[in-house]
């Protein structure tokens, strides 16, 4: 076949050689501009129906490759972009495109401006609009929630939150309010509440209840409900020192199924069922422990200053423990013990 243009004897497109049929055809095109949504709340930037967070740059170069298109028959191998900053909302971006026509290496350039408009996304509107599905109650079992306690709950499920959040958008944490005996933390999602109630149980000994409570409609006709997870932390806790059967114990560990002590007078460890651990009393708090300066060491025991009235005093510890220049003690009925 021959070019019905130049005469040249070439594959031909629509009776053409490859250099008279790419005279002056544009390849590759984009729009005028294109709009880019940031949210004004999280600076994230939608991306078809996704919310990410990017460079502003980075975002530029994405939306412009979505828009992009190329002439049929045309493949598209590589694109190059280069942006340049016009003001803190037009950005000029210069594509330039590599790619593949029936056989034949091509080159093709096109440009456009992406303006950067302001939007809010659905989770911060959500936030900003105080949205929740679910409430966590964090009380205590006995009196009020120590701060102990409450902070390092607060801070688990904000991290935990934090986590979830980063893979999913519709969870979130709403508040943190401070309420008489505890606290309360609303959150975005009934499955999430439903599943950080658990992980608290699983984890401290705490008991749970749940409570719905019918507040509306959605738009499609549905019941809409909230949920109230009421967790009831023990009194114990991981560290303390605790008394089972009359006599005294470190409690060191919390699992599902049940608690791990640790016997003061002899180091051996015990498990107790997590529906037995109701009866341990709290003995001293573990941020209530004494410290006791060390005098000497030998195996098995050690010669410490009492930590009331400087007596000299020996106390067991467990063989092969590594004792510093100071241990934490207990005084459980006028008798120090050693803290593993
Ligand atoms: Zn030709
Ligand atoms: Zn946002």
């Amino acid at each position: 076949m021959f070019c019905v243009n130049c005469g040249s004897e070439e594959t031909t497109f629509d009776g053409l050689c490859i250099k008279c049929f790419l005279n002056g055809k544009q390849l590759v095109s984009l729009p005028h501009h294109i709009d880019l949504e940031r949210c004004t709340s999280c600076e994230e930037f939608r991306v078809g129906h996704q919310w990410l967070k990017k460079k502003v740059t980075e975002a530029a170069k994405d939306a412009v490759e979505n828009r992009l298109s190329a002439i049929h028959g045309m493949r598209v191998i590589s694109v190059g972009m280069q942006v340049t900053e016009q003001d803190e909302r037009n950005f000029l971006v210069k594509a330039d495109v590599e790619g593949e026509l029936s056989g034949n290496a091509v080159t093709a350039l096109a440009e456009t401006v992406v303006r950067i408009k302001n939007n809010v996304c659905q989770k911060c509107s959500r936030q900003l609009g105080n949205y929740y599905e679910a409430t966590l109650q964090i009380r205590s079992g006995t009196k009020e929630l120590s701060d102990e306690v409450r902070d390092e709950t607060v801070r688990y499920v904000t991290g935990r939150i934090e986590n979830i959040g980063s893979l999913n958008r519709q969870i979130f944490l709403t508040k943190v309010e401070e309420v008489q005996g505890g606290v309360d933390m609303l959150l975005s999602s009934i499955s999430l509440g439903k599943a950080l109630a658990k992980e608290l149980s699983d984890m401290y000994g705490a008991e749970t209840k749940e409570a719905a409570k019918l507040i509306g409609k959605t738009s499609d006709g549905n019941d809409m409900y909230r949920l109230t997870y009421l967790v009831r932390m023990p009194e114990y806790h991981l560290g303390d020192i605790v008394i089972y059967n009359g006599k005294p114990y470190k409690l060191s560990g919390i699992s599902k199924g049940n608690g791990r002590l640790i016997g003061l007078s002899n180091f051996r460890e015990t498990s107790i069922r997590r529906s037995d651990m109701h009866s341990l009393k709290v003995h001293t708090k573990k941020g209530d422990l004494m410290k006791a300066t060390v005098v000497s060491r030998s195996n098995g025991e050690i010669q410490i200053l009492h930590p009331v009235n400087y007596s000299t005093i020996d106390i067991k510890v467990p063989i092969g423990a590594e004792i510093g220049d100071t241990v934490d003690v207990a005084d459980v009925d006028d008798t120090i013990f050693f803290v593993p």
